[in-house]
């Protein structure tokens, strides 16, 4: 911890009662407060209701390079830098808690359902060697030789052998026990600040106030205006993008190893399997896994409804990669809604106010982004430099008032 001249974000020394005070328990928040507690900070996370945001509908692609899109170069690097950690953090939590954190390695397939789609599968594949990320496209006859319950109607695939997945709800819960008491289940709803502007406390919905050194806002698209009412210096530009997924019990006969991504008559999809053993449905055996089908993607708030039109179009879709999930039981449906931003890249570090720090916006790659963010404010927290160059596309700080009022309307081709 530094001694003097602290960084705007970083703790000052000889910190109160918390160093630091997390809001919000997704996890984006729990891998902050988790790396930070590992680091001898001392943390509270606060969240009325923890993993129940994005983080409880997200299907647990780590795919830097599937999810690498036109426009997005900056994303693809966060992408990329985060990816490359996920497999240290996997193993650090599963060595501290004793809960199982298993990535799946087996890689994605990205499939073409018609011509169409193949067309576009080559430019992205085309966009993928500009950017030096390793994919590649293979005959039909091949990628089914790797996975054989790939439909028998493709146009085209190619392999991305670098992509994992993790179940984002096994990750969350090993989170959850590795905070243990520091999770405190209250909303924040007012912050503090001393003569000097800096953020000194959270007050939550009991009445209660938590002193701190630093506050972190993880929460999602989900922050109450109220939080950032005395705050005017900072602007958190962060919208619900509703999404679905939809949960499977396959049984033995369909024994997936592969997340499949396509495209069908030019509609996204993806099938995302977990081990054997993971299936969760009445009468599941240990030779049953879950898999994940996603995701819707539309400009709404997060009414938490599922909308039946929703469901049958993302199993329509997913059968036409993966027929074989008509034997699988549909266990769950979860609408939820992604916190997106008008760049699509997230806030992370500290903001223009000392003592307040965001790790919020991560859309549709939060799961992937999690252990970077973690990272990267505990860099700003310890007042160390950013562990990687590509974060300077993420700092909170691009988003000052004065830029553009907070309803003006998002630019064209902003985040799905
Ligand atoms: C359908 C769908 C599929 C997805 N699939 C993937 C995927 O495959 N891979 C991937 O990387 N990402 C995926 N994502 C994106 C990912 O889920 C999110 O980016 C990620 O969960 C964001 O995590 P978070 O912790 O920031 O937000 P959240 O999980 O939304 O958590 C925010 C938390 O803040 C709390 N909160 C809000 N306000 C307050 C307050 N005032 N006080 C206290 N607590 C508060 C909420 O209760 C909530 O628990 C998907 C998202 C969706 C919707």
């Amino acid at each position: 911890m530094p001694t003097s001249a602290p960084a705007p974000g970083s703790v000052p020394a000889g910190a109160s009662a918390r160093d630091v005070v997390v809001v919000g328990g997704g996890i984006v928040g729990l891998a902050v407060a988790w790396r930070a507690a590992d680091a001898g900070l001392a943390v509270t996370v606060l969240d009325p209701s923890p993993g129940d945001g994005a983080t409880r509908a997200a299907a647990g692609m780590l795919a830097a390079v599937s999810e690498a899109d036109f426009g997005e170069r900056e994303l693809a690097r966060l992408n990329v830098a985060s990816a490359a950690r996920w497999p240290a953090f996997a193993a650090d939590l599963a060595a501290a808690t004793g809960h199982d954190v298993p990535l799946l390695r087996a890689g994605s397939l990205a499939v073409a359902y018609d011509a169409d789609d193949l067309a576009l599968l080559r430019r992205v594949l085309a966009l993928h060697r500009e950017w030096g990320l390793a994919s590649a496209e293979v005959p039909v006859a091949d990628a089914r030789r790797r996975e054989p319950y790939l439909g028998p109607r493709l146009a085209g695939a190619a392999v991305v052998d670098g992509d994992l997945a993790v179940d984002p709800r096994a990750a969350h819960a090993a989170l959850c026990a590795a905070l243990g008491p520091a999770l405190v289940r209250r909303a924040a709803v007012r912050l503090e600040r001393d003569a000097a502007g800096r953020v000194v406390a959270v007050h939550d919905g009991a009445g209660a106030r938590h002193a701190t050194g630093a506050v972190v806002l993880a929460t999602g698209h989900g922050m109450t205006a109220s939080l950032l009412d005395g705050v005017p210096e900072v602007r958190v530009p962060v919208r619900p993008v509703k999404g679905m997924t939809v949960r499977l019990d396959a049984p033995p006969g369909l024994a997936l190893e592969h997340v499949v991504r396509g495209t069908v008559q030019g509609r996204s999809v993806y099938v995302v399997p977990r081990a054997a053993g993971t299936g969760t449905g009445p009468g599941s055996g240990p030779e049953h896994r879950e898999i994940v089908v996603g995701a819707t993607s539309e400009e709404r708030p997060d009414d938490r409804r599922a909308e039946a039109g929703g469901v049958f179009a993302l199993l329509r879709d997913a059968r036409a990669l993966v027929p074989g999930i008509d034997e699988a039981a549909l266990v769950d449906v979860t609408p939820r809604a992604r916190p997106a931003t008008p760049d699509n890249l997230p806030l992370v570090g500290a903001t223009a106010v000392p003592g307040l720090l965001a790790a919020v916006g991560h859309g549709r790659n939060g799961v992937l982004l999690a252990p970077l963010t973690a990272d990267a404010v505990l860099a700003a927290l310890t007042g160390a430099p950013p562990p990687d160059d590509a974060l300077s596309a993420a700092d909170p700080r691009r988003f000052a008032p004065a830029d553009r009022p907070a309803d003006s309307p998002l630019p064209e081709g902003a985040a799905r």
